[in-house]
């Protein structure tokens, strides 16, 4: 089962991915969590994916696109996966699609976690996340059990420099202008979900397993 996560920064996608890929037992990619782990250790890439990644821009094409298909053609990934943070423009969708295409195969469902922006911006700045392993937490809706500390791994929580108020309204201005249009494109192929992503997460979880399949 192949599935993309759409929907806004800080809708859910990532929360949702993860319950997803515990359920179905495929593996979670998330290019945001490749850039951080890269950042983290300091390699050539980290270093220049945060230049636009801290002003709330998108990554260049050229160097996301080559990650996830290097990701995605790893051992873990022939029986499916799901898609969180990637594609972000039609060009990177139209790539994935051609990579695919190339084995025979498709993506089953793009589910859209649909979030207005009034709510994300009190989202985000409840956010806080783990660089270790890539747990996200909410002040107010999922809070660690030790303030500041991870639940899974132990280490310091941090607000991401990038969901600081004025750059995630950079980011929703790029998500308008560069991702929206995807709804369409997947619509169009006919693989389009959406889902009410304001409610409780287990509520937005239950309604993606509805259509998922048990
Ligand atoms: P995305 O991957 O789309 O950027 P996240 O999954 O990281 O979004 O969620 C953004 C923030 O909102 C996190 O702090 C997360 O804990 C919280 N969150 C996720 N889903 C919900 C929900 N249904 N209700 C309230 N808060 C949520
Ligand atoms: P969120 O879902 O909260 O927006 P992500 O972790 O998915 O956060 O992404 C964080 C940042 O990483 C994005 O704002 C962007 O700079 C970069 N990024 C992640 N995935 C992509 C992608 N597919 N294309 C371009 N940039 C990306
Ligand atoms: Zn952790």
């Amino acid at each position: 089962m192949k599935i993309i996560m759409l929907g806004a920064p800080g809708a859910g996608k990532g929360t949702q991915a993860k319950m997803i890929a515990e359920k179905y037992g495929i593996p979670h990619v998330s290019t945001g969590d490749i850039f951080r782990a890269n950042i983290k250790n300091g390699t050539e890439l980290g270093m220049e994916a945060k230049k636009y990644m801290d002003k709330g821009l998108l990554v260049p094409d050229e160097l996301t696109v080559k990650i996830l298909l290097d990701r995605v053609a790893k051992e873990d990934c022939a029986k499916g996966y799901v898609l969180d943070g990637f594609p972000r423009t039609i060009h990177q969708a139209d790539v994935l699609e051609e990579a695919l295409n190339k084995i025979g195969d498709k993506i089953d469902f793009a589910i859209d976690v649909d979030v207005p922006d009034e709510n994300i911006i009190r989202r985000m700045s409840g956010r806080r996340a783990c660089l270790s392993c890539g747990a996200t937490y909410h002040i107010e809706h999922v809070p660690p059990k030790a303030e500041g500390i991870c639940d899974k791994c132990g280490q310091e929580l941090v607000l991401r420099d990038d969901d600081k108020a004025e750059t995630v309204k950079n980011r929703l201005n790029v998500y308008h202008e560069q991702t929206q249009p995807l709804i369409e494109f997947y619509e169009k192929k006919g693989v389009l979900k959406s889902v009410d992503g304001t409610v409780d997460m287990k509520d937005v979880f239950a309604a993606i397993v509805g259509i998922l399949g048990e």
